[in-house]
């Protein structure tokens, strides 16, 4: 069983647990990005268990009327066991979301894995069509039949950290489907990244810039620096794109609430049980986030 300690980050260790988080989280406005935990198996067997997984997740949210999304890694597709294989359980999720009206997010892994990643995300946004073409917060749709993904679409991640990333954007543009923009939780090599943080910030500020001017079908800024948040809005007063706000579960949920009363918030939420590594992936990023996890177990 999850233990209280990590349930604030993860949303269960089943997709029935997944979803009812999802409902709970749609009633309070804000849209649910479901991850199934696993990644980098390096055998064929996890990457298709998983991959089936996925399709099943695809039914059980088109069965609803939730505003769920769901999100893959290239890794946990089988990209280590081959690009092939990858590629050929990418298409099972992508062509069954399609189908049932459910949009698929790329999540993206280190920097070897870019243009894989990217290459299997230009492939699906063409075939797929893009973006679900919606627009406003969710809670003013919410309620009615209209608020569940109805047509599908790929989006994919892409780091700021990266120096290839403002060319990669450049790519991007041209292409139907969503992009979000995330600073890089990886650790790539200096010689294809910036490593100071200030610098990070910098290169997220141009491709954020880039963005709005560039992407018509809408924008997906990965933070929750308050920083980059204010900026994508004043980006969005002066150009008029669309944009969303991505966060993780747990992660400044105030903040989430908050923010959907007047624009689209989604919230990343990993489930399934392999919750281990990722809870302990929050807390070394932020000790805070232990603490905040011990209060609300103790009740301090
Ligand atoms: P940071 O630079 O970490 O922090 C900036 C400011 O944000 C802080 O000063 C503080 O004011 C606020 N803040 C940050 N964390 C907290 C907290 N715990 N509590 C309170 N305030 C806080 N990375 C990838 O490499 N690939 C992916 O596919 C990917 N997908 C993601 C999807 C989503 C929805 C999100 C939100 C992140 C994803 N990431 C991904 C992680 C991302 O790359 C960053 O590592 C992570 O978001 C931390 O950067 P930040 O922009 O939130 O702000």
């Amino acid at each position: 069983m999850l233990p209280p300690i990590a349930s604030r980050f993860v949303a269960g260790e089943t997709a029935p647990a997944a979803l009812e988080h999802a409902r709970e989280t749609n009633e309070r406005g804000v849209g649910v990005i479901l991850n199934l935990l696993g990644e980098h198996y390096h055998e064929r067997e996890p990457a298709d268990a998983d991959a089936a997984a996925y399709c099943e997740l695809v039914d059980d949210i088109a069965g609803t009327d939730l505003r769920a999304r769901i999100s893959v890694k290239p890794s946990q597709l089988g990209l280590d066991v081959g690009e092939d294989v990858f590629r050929e359980n990418l298409a099972r999720v992508v062509e069954r979301a399609d189908e049932r009206g459910v949009f698929v997010w790329l999540d993206m892994e280190d920097h070897t894995t870019t243009d894989a990643t990217l290459d299997a995300f230009e492939h699906h946004a063409r075939e797929t069509g893009g973006t679900d073409g919606r627009e406003g917060p969710p809670n003013e749709r919410a309620g009615s039949e209209a608020t569940r993904e109805t047509d599908g679409g790929v989006g994919v991640c892409v780091q700021a950290n990266l120096r290839r990333t403002r060319e990669d954007l450049e790519r991007l543009a041209d292409l139907p489907g969503k992009v979000r923009l995330v600073k890089g939780a990886y650790d790539p090599p200096e010689a294809v990244a910036y490593r100071e943080k200030s610098r990070v910030n910098e290169a997220y500020r141009d491709c954020l810039e880039y963005m709005f001017e560039a992407f018509d079908d809408g924008v997906a800024v990965g933070s929750h620096d308050p920083e980059m948040v204010a900026l994508a809005e004043r980006l969005h007063d002066e150009h008029g794109t669309p944009y969303e706000v991505q966060m993780l579960m747990g992660v400044r949920e105030d903040a989430q609430y908050d923010l959907a009363d007047d624009r689209e918030v989604w919230q990343y939420a990993p489930y399934g049980s392999k919750w281990l590594s990722y809870f302990y992936r929050r807390v070394l990023e932020r000790k805070e986030n232990l603490a905040f996890a011990l209060r609300a177990v103790v009740g301090g």
